[in-house]
């Protein structure tokens, strides 16, 4: 596989269209392109012509781009490549190949916006230096004279909004790498995502009370993006130092590869494991989820054999990795991961179930011991 091909393999779930800009390949999210009927629906029937309407879109969309490539530059000077920038409704993501420390993040989250303010600027020159400046009431009513105006004012508000301190946005980067330098990068994280979160609730609720479609559209995706980071960032907080020994599951049962569906149906009901490790006498063969116990069960009956319905693809663990790297392949739920040693000796099995359960334990010995310190 080149690694073309393994960027775009792993490239985020939902989007469709890809572009390369300065090497970088661009994705649309798919709803984006909802947002962007939806705007293009609401803006005919104004005062403006619907070719004009399509201009100011495509001006908007092209400074949220403009917006990700100075990101992109940016990282770029600190040596950190962009594997993808995709395109949603609140505006891109980059991602880049690593997470930047504190110290390059500040430049980094500010590019973006500062962008903005430059397009902001130089859009309101033209428009001062040719007709002076224009009233601003004048720019809530969209028409075809007042496009460059509208625009500039689009790219103010986008420079704006995105240094809301509040991850997702850039202004979250901004002050998580602010924090850093006073704490734990995972601890600023979780403090500038749970504000994310609360800001996002905020605006759903001015969305709701005004009844501001836009707003609840944007509140929903900030409200996600700070979930999803929080939840990273507190996986990586308290499975930092740990092994992937320290959360797998030690008392598990295996099947053999010759056993009947109906066999490994009878574990399933028996037991509390829902995947199974399939063995051939003493080596580890494959793994049987329990997705694939019922498919198996649907297509071919319980006389089936679970060396047919099992994956011989699954997910590989060494028992001293670190945690932290295992997170992402395991995160997922219903994830299941093998942990083996050197010699393919089978010693556990990590699942996401288990791993929440390690994390909430963790919590609440780390809250414990804020409590009672020993
Ligand atoms: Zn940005």
């Amino acid at each position: 596989m080149s690694s073309e091909e393994k960027v775009r393999s792993r490239a985020a779930a939902g989007s469709v269209g890809t572009v390369q800009i300065l090497g970088v390949p661009v994705r649309l999210h798919f709803t984006f392109i909802l947002l962007l009927v939806f705007l293009l629906f609401i803006g005919i029937g104004g005062k403006q012509s619907g070719a004009m309407t399509a201009l100011y879109i495509l001006g908007l969309f092209a400074s949220v781009l403009l917006h990700e490539l100075g990101h992109t530059l940016a990282a770029r000077h600190y040596g950190i490549r962009t594997t993808e920038i995709v395109m949603y409704p609140i505006g891109g993501v980059s991602r880049p190949e690593r997470p930047p420390v504190a110290r390059e993040e500040l430049p980094i989250a500010l590019a973006g916006p500062l962008v903005n303010l430059l397009i902001a600027c130089v859009l309101a020159g033209l428009v001062a230096s040719q007709q002076g400046f224009v009233a601003l009431e004048r720019l809530m009513e969209p028409t075809d004279a007042n496009l460059a105006e509208r625009l500039a004012l689009g790219n103010l508000m986008l420079f704006l909004f995105n240094l809301l301190p509040a991850y997702p946005m850039d202004g979250g980067r901004i002050l998580r790498s602010l924090l850093a330098l006073r704490m734990p990068q995972d601890r600023a994280t979780r403090i500038a995502a749970s504000a994310g979160q609360w800001l996002a609730i905020l605006m759903g609720l001015a969305g709701l009370l005004w009844g501001n479609f836009i707003l609840m559209f944007v509140a929903l995706f900030v409200y996600l993006g700070a979930f999803q980071e929080g939840a990273l960032a507190r996986g990586r907080q308290f499975t930092a130092g740990y092994p992937v020994r320290a959360a797998m599951m030690t008392d598990f049962r295996t099947v053999e590869h010759g056993q009947t569906i109906r066999d490994a149906g009878n574990l399933l009901l028996t037991t509390s494991q829902h995947d199974f490790p399939v063995v051939h006498g003493t080596s580890v063969v494959g793994l049987l989820t329990r997705a694939a116990l019922v498919r198996a069960m649907l297509n071919e009956g319980p006389d089936g054999y679970v060396a047919g319905a099992m994956d011989r693809d699954f997910i590989k663990l060494k028992p001293d990795t670190p945690l932290t790297e295992a997170l992402p392949q395991i995160s997922t739920p219903g994830a299941c991961a093998l942990v083996m040693d050197d010699d393919g000796k089978l010693l556990g099995i990590l699942t996401s179930e288990k791993l929440s359960e390690f994390l909430l334990l963790r919590q609440a010995a780390e809250a414990q011991h804020r409590i009672h310190p020993a």
